[in-house]
């Protein structure tokens, strides 16, 4: 059974015990509403670490818009579950108070790729990210932590910024898990509307068409998609669409 944690000295004295007995500790952190692409990431850390810890806790200051951190799904018994039948260890549930106890005024900010893409749209929203990261990889002093490629412009920076600060955990990547039609599994997909959810694989299938950039926005745009953006980068193609007040995000290989 997963063990409960909300507060850092629980943590803290749990990590000493582990550190003398020299366990690897694997960490995957995650807002909740957990799925398949969660899923795998945690069976990952289990595979490949004495003691797996998974974090709950759905940071504010990585949404722009406020309606979107208001209707951001939980579903912690089903987590919880979830968590169960992977075998992980432990998680970690901290409070805002408890993350934040500056409100916010230390900040991790990059000032170059952090600001382009997802970060051209959605400002302030990787200083929020890599701000939360920095404070729970340091509160856990994991040897690996576990990230998905879905969020690739993410883990870039995550894996930057471990360089940046020389950070002794490892950050590794996995890759992304979709639905049989193609959509990747993403908290988000349980807010679309039934008609939207049948499109949405189209998003997929467009990034994988090796057509260009501009065909894709071209084509998406006339399925009915808000395209943000839709750019090529390091043998790359990343997207990041709207239906109705839902965004989606996704990458390929070209
Ligand atoms: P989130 O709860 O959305 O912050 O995601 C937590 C972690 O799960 C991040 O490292 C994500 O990149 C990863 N993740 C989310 N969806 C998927 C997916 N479909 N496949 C692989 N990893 C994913």
């Amino acid at each position: 059974m997963v063990k409960k944690i909300q507060t850092v000295e629980e943590w803290k004295i749990i990590l000493n015990k582990l550190k003398k007995s020299g366990k690897s500790i694997g960490f995957v952190p995650t807002m909740g509403a957990l799925h398949k692409g969660h899923k795998s990431l945690v069976l990952k850390s289990v595979e490949e670490n004495d003691i797996t810890i998974v974090s709950i806790f759905i940071n504010p200051t990585q949404f722009n818009d406020p309606n979107d951190l208001n209707n951001y799904p939980i579903s912690l018994s089903k987590d919880i579950e979830m968590l169960n039948d992977s075998k992980a260890d432990y998680l970690f549930l901290p409070d805002k108070e408890i993350i934040y106890p500056n409100n916010y005024t230390y900040k991790v900010i990059e000032t170059d790729f952090s600001k382009q893409l997802c970060g051209e749209h959605r400002p302030g929203h990787f200083d929020g990210v890599l701000s939360v990261v920095m404070k729970l990889l340091n509160i856990i002093e994991a040897t690996n932590s576990y990230f998905g490629e879905k969020d690739w412009q993410q883990y870039q920076l995550i894996e930057g910024m471990a360089n940046a600060f020389f950070l002794n955990t490892k950050i590794i990547s996995c890759p992304v898990i979709r639905e049989e039609d193609g959509l990747a599994f993403s908290s988000r997909n349980r807010l679309l509307t039934k008609k939207d959810r049948l499109i949405a694989p189209e998003f997929y299938k467009a990034l994988s068409s090796n057509r260009s950039e501009e065909d894709i926005i071209k084509i998406l745009t006339k399925k009915g998609f808000k395209v943000d953006y839709i750019k090529i980068i390091k043998n790359r193609i990343l997207g990041a669409v709207s239906l109705g007040k839902v965004r989606l995000i996704d990458n390929v290989k070209r």
